[in-house]
């Protein structure tokens, strides 16, 4: 059985970290990731708890993504609050988990996860720029249950 731990060293997950913060510096949207070992329920249902427990559903302009990963499942997910859904194009959510996947079957699975920050941050900056006076409205660190 492996521990969520394992999953990423402490220095692949403040390069994680890192690729958030950088990710944020251009936009007033919202990136977290969530790891856990697995889930009970359908991952896009448990993304949706994440996303509720973490109060990601509380930034001003309704711009918060989500990156879910069930390690032991091999399943992730990537949310985005109503206001950036509204607006990416419609394949966006499938390319970004597409981008992530193919670094996930070959193993590299920090690369995976920061490639889906990359992605969704260019993706917010397009259509929520980084203005004066935007906040860190909620925390860069890895969440893990
Ligand atoms: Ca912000
Ligand atoms: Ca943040």
């Amino acid at each position: 059985m492996s521990k969520v731990e394992d999953f990423l060293s402490a220095k692949e997950e403040q390069e994680i970290v890192d690729a958030i913060r950088q990710a944020e510096r251009n936009t007033s949207g919202e990136i977290r990731v969530h790891i856990e070992r697995t889930s009970k329920i359908s991952h896009y249902n448990r993304a949706l708890e994440v996303f509720r427990v973490l109060k990601m559903f509380n930034t001003k302009q309704q711009n918060a993504v989500l990156i879910y990963v069930a390690v032991d499942d091999h399943k992730f997910v990537i949310y985005g609050d109503k206001g950036i859904d509204a607006v990416v194009p419609d394949d966006f959510w499938n390319a970004t988990k597409n981008t992530m996947q193919e670094q996930f079957k070959k193993g590299n699975f920090k690369q995976g996860i920061i490639d889906g920050v990359i992605k969704a941050g260019e993706e917010l900056k397009a259509h929520f720029p980084w203005s004066i006076g935007d906040e860190d409205e909620l925390s860069n660190e890895i969440s893990k249950s």
